[in-house]
């Protein structure tokens, strides 16, 4: 078969009904060859990092579920993402669950392999803890990374039972490590009880902006766009870490730490669409747990979130209007 004309290319749903044949992302093609692929969709099926509600194991499944009804052509953004970026569902890189350090190893190890390859990875958790075998991934070939992070807390805490990882520490790792530029990661829809008011100046303390929801709120979607770009400018590479729990629990249930008082579906998707003036290097879209899901909205929203983002990611490539 001419793997030219397979990758890139969905399932064709107007002759094969979408509820039909093997589910991956978008119905695209799954494969492992990588030959002129520039952006992949890929899963880590991880979630023994998280402190309370579990299942975001689950998340790429989920994830792969509630993007079957994504069409070739975005008409906000005026592209057609998968075209574009040639995509392909790279599968899922398979955790040892349980083990913590044993998996970071192995995402991190996987995960370098393909980067080097130079393309752009859209990564499912997983709880976020994966992201800092990820970061250190991107750190290996990209140096110290600007970071955007949208999520209802900072994950700046220093330890919980005593352990150092786990998805509430990763971006005080991060920080540690070196992975991320401190004074150009920023913090947006920060919201919801905490253990005192240090744990906000602990953050601002490590030199990042916090935009809080309540400044989303009065602040509006474009204010926050312009003041992430004060913060970060546009010129350099940008790692985007997404917590589904940064959206309202009534669009997005099925997580594990929901926080009332969220984002919009709305607000969401004008937040990411505004991330066409940054060149994304990598995202990654975190703590989808399809066992708390009602009806599949959360794996629905957050399935529409990483077409936003290929989106993005096509249009700032220069792929605007392609084929239309
Ligand atoms: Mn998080
Ligand atoms: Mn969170």
């Amino acid at each position: 078969m001419d793997s030219d004309k397979i990758e890139g290319r969905q399932v064709d749903s107007t002759r094969s009904p979408r509820f039909s044949g093997v589910t991956t992302f978008a119905r695209l093609p799954h494969t492992k060859d990588l030959s002129g692929v520039e952006s992949v969709f890929m899963g880590i099926p991880f979630d023994d990092g998280t402190v309370f509600r579990s299942g975001a194991r689950f998340g790429p499944k989920g994830v792969r579920e509630g993007s079957l009804l994504l069409r070739p052509y975005n008409p906000v953004m005026k592209v057609r993402p998968f075209e574009v970026l040639r995509m392909v569902d790279y599968g899922d890189l398979d955790p040892v669950p349980g083990y913590i350090e044993e998996t970071f190893g192995r995402v991190e190890a996987e995960l370098t392999r393909v980067m080097r390859k130079g393309l752009v990875p859209l990564i499912c958790g997983g709880d976020h803890s994966i992201t800092l075998p990820v970061l250190r991934s991107f750190n290996r070939l990209y140096g110290k990374l600007k970071l955007i992070h949208v999520d209802a807390h900072a994950d700046c805490w220093d330890k919980h039972f005593g352990m150092s990882y786990g998805h509430g520490t990763v971006f005080r790792r991060a920080s540690e490590e070196g992975l991320i530029e401190d004074n150009e990661t920023v913090h947006i829809g920060l919201r919801g009880s905490l253990y005192s008011d240090r744990d906000l100046r602990d953050i601002e303390g490590m030199g990042h902006r916090v935009i809080t929801m309540d400044e989303v709120e009065s602040d509006g979607i474009d204010d926050v766009i312009t003041e992430i770009e004060r913060c970060i400018g546009s010129s350099r590479s940008v790692y985007v870490s997404f917590d589904i729990d940064s959206c309202d629990p009534s669009i997005a249930p099925g997580t594990g730490t929901p926080e009332v008082g969220g984002l919009t579906t709305r607000e969401v998707m004008r937040l990411i669409r505004g991330l066409v003036r940054f060149k994304i290097v990598g995202f990654d879209l975190v703590e989808v747990s399809p066992p708390y899901d009602v009806g599949g909205i959360t794996s629905l929203l957050a399935a529409n979130i990483f077409y936003e983002v290929a989106s993005v990611i096509a249009v700032s490539k220069g792929g605007k209007d392609f084929g239309t």
